[in-house]
């Protein structure tokens, strides 16, 4: 249980070297990955923080789709354990959204791969006046712009459809940024989130940065993946370094639903946004989530300062 409250200390640490190293921050020897079995052909590679978000691996007829490439660095790592579950070569990389420690290593795999983003993150990261963290749009200047993704969506795209590798694509609107795409895997009945549930913490809301995230938006966003999608028993989320469940996301809605209503309360009421981080309280039944307060970034004061200041 340590862990979930060493999480979001653990990210800040991340970013903050990450930003003070540059590009050369992913240095030998680096945290190693973790390999998950959902299915045969249906992996998680994890690690949680330390290696950039988790990976899922789908090992379809036509050869191996990726979703999330984790930190720059992170490529040859990626293949040596593909290899290890497949000769087929990596023929498709999704992307869940723009941040740095998702696609760090897109630019690693050969540009003959196909790239699949949600159009919002495909704007983001064709943007030239931005920092690489975290949007990573460095990534994607000069030469490289021939790793922008070529295909994109709006709202939802089916790939393989018809097939037993048939994997669903669907945006249902801001929250964490304005791209999070939620890529489920049919067959296995397994959705990735990218950072749309971050575990057992409240999320990171990306709205300073030009990424269009909402704290007003996150929680109606989980609700419509949760009323639309079907079938899914399986959650592979950004960080977390175990499988998570259905029950586990409808959980964790209540649990950022709660705190967006009682901030609604205070706001009705005309408190202030400290009393209202003050007038929070966490119900019982979401013991097991930290919602820190004070300071920036995972916090109750982030979000319900967002909230306050409408967005
Ligand atoms: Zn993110």
């Amino acid at each position: 249980m340590r862990r979930l409250y060493l999480l979001p200390l653990t990210l800040f640490a991340l970013v903050l070297v990450v930003w003070t190293a540059g590009v050369d921050a992913v240095q030998e020897p680096h945290p190693s990955i973790e390999v998950h079995r959902i299915t045969d052909t249906l992996y998680m590679l994890g690690s949680g923080m330390e290696t950039g978000g988790n990976i899922a691996v789908l090992i379809a007829e036509s050869g191996v789709v990726l979703v999330d490439t984790k930190l720059e660095g992170y490529g040859p790592d990626i293949l040596d354990h593909l290899r290890r579950l497949t000769d087929k070569p990596v023929t498709m990389i999704i992307n869940t959204h723009v941040h740095y420690d998702h696609s760090g290593a897109n630019t690693e795999f050969p540009d003959t791969v196909q790239f699949v983003a949600h159009e919002n993150i495909r704007r983001h990261w064709a943007r030239t006046d931005c920092q690489p963290i975290p949007t990573n749009c460095d990534d994607f200047q000069g030469e490289n712009r021939k790793y922008l993704p070529k295909t994109t969506f709006s709202d939802r795209l089916s790939l393989f459809a018809g097939t037993p590798d048939q994997i669903d694509l669907y945006y249902f609107g801001r929250g964490h940024t304005d791209g999070d795409t939620f890529v489920v895997f049919k067959e296995a009945r397994a959705m990735h989130v990218g950072d749309m549930f971050l575990g057992k913490t409240l999320p990171f809301i990306d709205a300073e940065n030009g990424n269009g995230g909402s704290a007003i938006e996150f929680g109606r966003t989980l609700t419509k993946v949760i009323d639309s999608v079907p079938n899914v028993d399986t959650i592979i989320n950004g960080h977390w370094n175990t499988l998570l469940t259905w029950d586990d996301l409808v959980d964790y809605r209540g649990f950022y639903t709660d705190l967006y209503t009682q901030t609604r309360r205070s706001l009705d009421a005309g408190l202030s946004a400290e009393e209202a981080i003050a007038a929070y309280e966490k119900p019982a039944r979401y013991s097991e989530y930290s919602a820190n307060k004070g300071g920036a970034g995972f916090t109750v004061d982030a979000i319900v300062n967002y909230i306050y200041r409408g967005i």
